[in-house]
């Protein structure tokens, strides 16, 4: 079972300092005066979608939620263009590239139950021709229709992430204004 570790922190990460815990998000050390600022880690998200309209999902070979289903994504790395960063975890995940379509949505979660809290970004992709593998702690991948998803996705924000991709599906197709 993995262990999480929140802010605040107990020393300052440039001197070693103990650090105030009086701000939980902004530790300002006494010693060398730098501020230590907490903010949730930047995520992306991939939804990819096939010509009938299904969504990719991935296995999760890793904790938190090893077997639930996951959107293809995952962290930011530090300075990097979050489009970039989208591309990058598509290709490390499936093997293949992919062309970023539409912005869906932003949501706030935390990586596992008490986890270090993310805001993660999601975009439908196009993904290139080519053969997929899984790959990079994706078990397994398959194709999922909107209406027929599984029930164990694994973070609270792809499932929200899904429900406005529906909406914005039955929108578009012209079926979102029955009573
Ligand atoms: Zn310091």
């Amino acid at each position: 079972m993995t262990r999480y570790r929140r802010p605040p922190y107990p020393y300052c990460p440039w001197c070693a300092h103990s650090l105030s815990k009086e701000n939980p998000f902004r530790q300002e050390c006494s010693s060398c005066g730098f501020v230590l600022y907490h903010n949730s880690s930047p995520c992306v998200g991939a939804l990819p979608r096939d010509e009938r309209g299904r969504v990719l999902l991935g296995r999760r070979g890793g904790e938190p939620y090893r077997g639930d289903w996951n959107t293809v994504g995952g962290f930011l790395q530090y300075g990097e263009d979050p489009f970039a960063g989208l591309k990058r975890e598509v290709k490390e995940e499936l093997g293949v590239a992919c062309e970023v379509d539409e912005f869906i949505t932003m949501e706030a979660d935390t990586y596992g139950t008490d986890g270090p809290a993310l805001m993660n970004a999601y975009f439908t992709v196009r993904l290139a021709p080519g053969a997929m593998r899984p790959q990079d702690d994706v078990t397994e991948l398959r194709w999922f229709p909107l209406d027929g998803l599984p029930e164990n996705i694994a973070f609270e924000s792809d499932r929200k992430a899904f429900r406005i991709l529906s909406q914005k599906t039955k929108r578009s197709s012209g079926h979102g204004e029955e009573p």
